[in-house]
C-alpha cells in the first residue's frame, strides 16, 4: 500500500518525537501543541540538531519525550515567586517553554492559540562556556583554557559550535570548576524569562506592533536565515523597564534578589562583548528596538538600589574594563581568524594529551 504523503512527513519526526507527539505536531489544538511544533521542525531543519536528539531519544528508549527534554524551571520559578494575582494571569495567558535559536533576547508572540514566550536552549552552553572564561574559580584556569573557552561559547551564539555537548564535553574540566561554572545559569534564564513576563504584565504588548524576526539569524555568507516568527515589539523605554520589573516583581528573599541582579549584570556584561562580534560580522542597520547590552547594564547598575555586600568597584569599574577588552580582543581575533569561527564543528579548551583536553576522542569511533 503507497504511503500517504502525511505519513511519509510523520517519519521526519519519528526519530526525535514520541508517537503521541506527532500526533500532536499534525494536529495542534493549542499554544503547547504549536510550540512543540516548532522544536521538532527547528530540529528536523538542522542536521546538527537532528543528530544530538536522535541520540538522546536512542538513549532514553520508551521514555523519551522531546517536550520533556526542555527545560522550563526558569519560568516556573519565576511565576512562583509572583503575588498570587500576577501568577494566576500569566499561567491563564501565556504559554512558554526554550526553543531553539540565536536570538539573545527570546521572544514573545502572539499566536491563535494564544501567547508564547521562548528563551533558547543554547543560550545555557554560551553562559557556561563565558563563566569559564571570565569567572574566578576555587581552582586555577590557565589563561589560553580561558580564551578557548570563551570562543567556543561565541562559536555556540554564531550557530557553528556543534551542541553536543553531553557526547563530546570539550576537554576535562575539574568537578569542582564544573559546579562553579554552572550556578548562575538558573538565575539568568530566571530573569530572561521575568524580563518577557514582565512585557506582559506591565501592559507592553500591542498587536499593531508586530516585527518579523528570524529563530536562527545568518552571521555568515555560508548560513541563511531561518523561519519568521511575527514577535512583539516594544520601544527602547519598555525594555529598560521589563528588566528592572524582572527583579522587583517577584518576591525574592534578599539572597536570591541579589543572585538574579548580579548575574543579570554579568549576562548583559557577556552580551555586550557577544554584541561587539555580532555588529562587527552583521552591521546592524536603522532602528534597533533592544538597546544595546551596555545601556541596559548601565541601567540595572543606575535604578536597583545597592544593598551592603555589593560590590561597586567590581561593577562600576572592573567588568565593564574587562568587558572592553574583550570587545576589542574579539573584533582583532575574529577579523584575523574569521575561517575558525565560520568553520561547523567542535573547539576545544586545549590542544589533545594535555590536562584540560585528555585523549582526543574521534567523532564516530569514541562517541556517535
Ligand atoms: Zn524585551
Amino acid at each position: 500500500m503507497e504511503k500517504t504523503p502525511i505519513e511519509i512527513q510523520k517519519l521526519f519526526y519519528r526519530p526525535i518525537c514520541n508517537e503521541e507527539e506527532i500526533d500532536r505536531i499534525f494536529n495542534i489544538q493549542n499554544a503547547q501543541d504549536y510550540l512543540l511544533k516548532l522544536r521538532a521542525d527547528t530540529i528536523v531543519d538542522h542536521m546538527r540538531l537532528f543528530r544530538v536528539y536522535r541520540n538522546k531519544a536512542i538513549e532514553q528508549g520508551d521514555k523519551w519525550s522531546l517536550e520533556k527534554s526542555f527545560e522550563s524551571d526558569h519560568f516556573v520559578n519565576f511565576k512562583n515567586r509572583l503575588p498570587p494575582d500576577l501568577k494566576q494571569n500569566c499561567e491563564d495567558n501565556i504559554t512558554c517553554g526554550n526553543i531553539f535559536s540565536n536570538e539573545v533576547n527570546g521572544f514573545i508572540f502572539p499566536t491563535k492559540f494564544g501567547i508564547i514566550t521562548t528563551i533558547s536552549d543554547s543560550m545555557r552552553y554560551f553562559i557556561e562556556f563565558m563563566n569559564l572564561g571570565l569567572l574566578n574559580f576555587t581552582e586555577e584556569v590557565p589563561q589560553h583554557v580561558r580564551l578557548n573557552a570563551l570562543r567556543i561559547a561565541i562559536r555556540v551564539m554564531l550557530q557553528t559550535e556543534a551542541l553536543d555537548f553531553k557526547m563530546d564535553p570539550r576537554g576535562i574540566i575539574p568537578k569542582v570548576i564544573q559546579k562553579e561554572m554552572y550556578h548562575t545559569y538558573p538565575f539568568q534564564a530566571q530573569f530572561l524569562a521575568g524580563h518577557e513576563y514582565a512585557h506582559f504584565l506591565l501592559g507592553h504588548l500591542d498587536n499593531t506592533k508586530i516585527e518579523q524576526k528570524h529563530l536562527f539569524k545568518a552571521m555568515f555568507k555560508s548560513q541563511e536565515d531561518y523561519r519568521k516568527i511575527g514577535a512583539y515589539t516594544v520601544s527602547q523605554k519598555h525594555e529598560f523597564e521589563a528588566d528592572l520589573a524582572s527583579i522587583t516583581l517577584p518576591n525574592y528573599t534578599d539572597v536570591e534578589k541579589q543572585f538574579v541582579y548580579e548575574y543579570a549584570l554579568l549576562w548583559f556584561a557577556y552580551l555586550a562583548i557577544y554584541e561587539a562580534i555580532e555588529d562587527y560580522l552583521v552591521p546592524p542597520i536603522g532602528y534597533q528596538t533592544h538597546p544595546s547590552a551596555i545601556s541596559r547594564y548601565q541601567n540595572l547598575l543606575d535604578k536597583v538600589p545597592k544593598y551592603k555586600g555589593f560590590n561597586v568597584k567590581y561593577y562600576t569599574k572592573e567588568l565593564p574594563d574587562i568587558v572592553d577588552k574583550y570587545r576589542t580582543f574579539f573584533i582583532e581575533d575574529i577579523g584575523y581568524h574569521c575561517d575558525s569561527y565560520e568553520m561547523y564543528g567542535s573547539a576545544y579548551l586545549d590542544v589533545p594529551n594535555t590536562k584540560w583536553r585528555g585523549k582526543e576522542l574521534i567523532d564516530r569511533v569514541d562517541y556517535y
